[in-house]
């Protein structure tokens, strides 16, 4: 959506598809199902949805969104530790997913040319008979009995399909090469329920508790969410580590990842809904940006593009991102389009990825490049629990105002080294990643 967003200020309609139909305010839809775990938009993916739609944050916050400053009324763990409570000026946007949703929509609505149609699947592209090199629109079947195939004419056509779009498939189908894929095994189940707890529970919890849990891959993230709820989701790596989904199995899950005075205020909280499971294998970059032969018309972006480790809770920015790529790459005129889109989000979805694959702590043959960058992320991520410079650092890398190479800084390097003595083998988020394409240049 904010893709379409961007593209009403280049194109004269804009058609959003989507199979799903709407629901009321505040569902979950079918084709979002992580949208039951907690969801939150880092400061720079929200700055950038103020920029598309001006005066959204204020608006969610006016509906009940947190807008919450990093780190302050955080309560994050590394290994047992807490990172400091410092000032960061840094806002994210704590809502669930549905919300977030509603937002954009209700505002891209608004725009003249805006056109919504949900319960339609798309099928397929239609080549464009004309240039024999280009996609001139998507066939669709609209969810309805005896529907048979139509066709959708347009100039560009974007695949925000998710990581189940199916380009690739179509691409050959038409002649081209599949892109090449980067995977990344992860491997996480998520586990959540919303919560309303006692204002006693909410003073202890705060905004947010997070990090990871000492010599275990298994996670915590709470967030306080619109509707004075909680979002509690725990997650874990491999299979020992799975978080069940019954009242018990949930309950003694928590109580090893949870501070045990936020385990108190959780127990003692109001259930608003019933627990629901998400299981994320793997983190995949589909790699048009090295195809030699691509067709016009077309672009791909956000978890259909790349599918990020959820863990480090930077899809949605990453999306925004890539549509900021779009706008300026259409400020430039609409030549050679996919080509020059696909460059620009490359750069745009590398440091998230590299830092996916800097967490890889069980890599079967690790690269001595990989076991390097595992260990000084290790070392950093203590020295923040300890140095309120580097935690700030730390967290502006992690939320993807900063390059991965801010971390480099002699400052940080020589907190690294002075006070980084190693917590815990792993970076928060845990995931036991397993590299199994490109490897990482830097943190
Ligand atoms: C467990 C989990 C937790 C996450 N937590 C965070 C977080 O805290 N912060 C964050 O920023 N990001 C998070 N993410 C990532 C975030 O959910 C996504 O990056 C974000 O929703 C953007 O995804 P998208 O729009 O590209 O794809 P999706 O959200 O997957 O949407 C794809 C859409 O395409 C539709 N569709 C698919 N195929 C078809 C078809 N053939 N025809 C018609 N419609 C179709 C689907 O119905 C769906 O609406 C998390 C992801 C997971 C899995």
């Amino acid at each position: 959506m904010v893709t379409a967003g961007v593209l009403t200020e280049f194109y004269e309609w804009v058609t959003v598809l989507d199979r799903d139909s709407p629901s009321a305010p505040g569902d979950y839809r079918r084709g979002a199902p992580q949208g039951r775990h907690a969801h939150g938009l880092m400061p720079r993916g929200a700055q950038l949805l103020e920029e598309v739609f001006p005066g959204l944050l204020a608006e969610m916050a006016a509906d009940g969104a947190v807008r919450a400053e990093m780190l302050v009324g955080h309560r994050f763990r590394v290994g047992g530790d807490e990172l400091p409570q410092v000032a960061t000026g840094l806002r994210s946007v704590q809502a669930t997913l549905p919300f977030h949703e509603e937002h954009l929509r209700r505002r891209l609505l608004e725009r003249d040319g805006v056109q919504f149609m949900p319960g339609v699947d798309v099928v397929g592209l239609v080549a464009d008979d004309a240039s024999a090199t280009g996609i001139a629109g998507v066939r669709i079947i609209l969810r309805e009995p005896g529907s048979t195939e139509e066709t959708i004419a347009a100039d560009l056509v974007v695949d925000a399909m998710g990581r189940s779009g199916r380009t690739p498939y179509w691409l050959e189908q038409l002649g081209y090469d599949r892109p090449p894929e980067e995977r990344l095994t992860v491997d996480v189940a998520y586990a959540s329920r919303v919560v309303r707890l006692t204002p006693e529970g909410a003073e202890c919890v705060r905004h947010l508790v997070g990090g990871d849990a000492k010599g275990v891959s298994r996670g915590i993230l709470m967030h306080a969410v619109e509707g004075g709820r909680h979002v509690v989701t725990v997650t874990g790596s491999g299979s020992d580590n799975s978080p069940p989904v019954d009242e018990t199995g949930f309950t003694d899950f928590l109580s090893t990842v949870a501070p045990p005075d936020v385990f108190q205020a959780v127990m003692a909280a109001e259930s608003v809904e019933p627990i629901s499971a998400y299981r994320f294998p793997t983190a995949i970059w589909r790699r048009y940006d090295k195809l030699d032969r691509f067709p016009t018309g077309l672009i791909v972006t956000g978890e259909a593009l790349c599918s990020l480790s959820p863990l480090f809770a930077q899809g949605m920015t990453a999306a925004a991102l890539e549509a900021a790529a779009l706008r300026s790459c259409l400020t430039g005129g609409r030549h050679d389009l996919p080509r020059r889109f696909f460059r620009e989000a490359a750069r745009v979805v590398a440091a998230p990825w590299r830092m996916g694959i800097g967490a890889n702590t069980s890599e079967r043959h690790p690269r001595t490049a990989t076991r390097l960058q595992a260990a000084l992320m290790g070392r950093i991520m203590a020295a923040a629990t300890r140095d309120a410079v580097v935690a700030t650092q730390l967290v502006r890398v992690l939320i993807l105002l900063d390059p991965p190479t801010a971390l480099m800084r002699p400052r940080v390097l020589w907190s690294a080294l002075t006070k980084g003595a190693r917590v815990t083998d792993s970076v928060v988020p845990p995931p036991s990643s397993q590299v199994t394409a490109a490897g990482p240049d830097v943190v």
